[in-house]
C-alpha cells in the first residue's frame, strides 16, 4: 500500500463530474480529501491523499491526466524554523489544518508536523522565511 498526496485542478468542464467516484471504484484507491475549493471562474481544486497499490495509483493518475485534470505532487515536508519565527501570526489564517496555531494567552505560535498536509499555503505569507519546503 502506497500513499501519495497531490493537488488536482479541474477545468470548469469537469467540475461536478463523478471523477473521485471512478478513482475509488475503477482503480480501487482510497481517497482522503484534505481540502476542496472552487474558484470564482468555477475551476475546482482538491488536495487529496490517495492510497492503494503502486500500479493502481499510477493508473488512476494517468486517468486523471487523460481527462484534462492537472495533477501536481505536494511537497514531501514542511519545516518550521522556530529560531526564525517572530510569532507574528501572519501564517495562522493561511493554514487550513491548524498545523500552525497560536496560544491566545501567550501569543506564541507553534507547529504540529502531524497535522501538516504540506499544502505550502503558509510559505508565501511568512515574512521571516521561518517556513521551508523540503522536497
Ligand atoms: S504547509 Fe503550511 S499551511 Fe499547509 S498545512 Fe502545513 S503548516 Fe499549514
Ligand atoms: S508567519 Fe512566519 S514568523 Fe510569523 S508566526 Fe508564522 S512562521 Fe512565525
Amino acid at each position: 500500500m502506497q500513499k501519495k498526496r497531490i493537488v488536482l485542478t479541474f477545468p470548469p468542464s469537469l467540475v461536478g463530474q463523478p471523477i473521485t467516484y471512478h478513482l475509488v471504484k475503477d482503480y480501487d484507491l482510497m481517497l482522503n480529501i484534505l481540502r476542496a475549493t472552487v474558484t470564482p471562474n468555477e475551476q475546482g481544486r482538491l488536495v487529496v491523499e490517495l492510497s492503494g497499490q503502486r500500479k493502481q495509483l499510477d493508473d488512476g493518475i494517468a486517468y486523471l491526466k487523460a481527462l484534462g485534470v492537472e495533477v501536481q505532487s505536494l511537497a514531501q515536508d514542511i519545516k518550521w524554523h522556530e529560531e526564525k519565527c517572530t510569532h507574528c501570526t501572519a501564517c495562522i489564517p493561511a493554514c487550513p489544518t491548524h498545523a500552525l496555531s497560536v496560544d491566545r494567552t501567550t501569543m506564541e505560535v507553534s507547529f504540529s508536523k502531524e497535522q501538516c498536509i504540506a499544502c505550502e499555503l503558509c510559505i508565501s505569507v511568512c515574512p521571516y522565511r521561518a517556513l521551508e519546503v523540503l522536497i
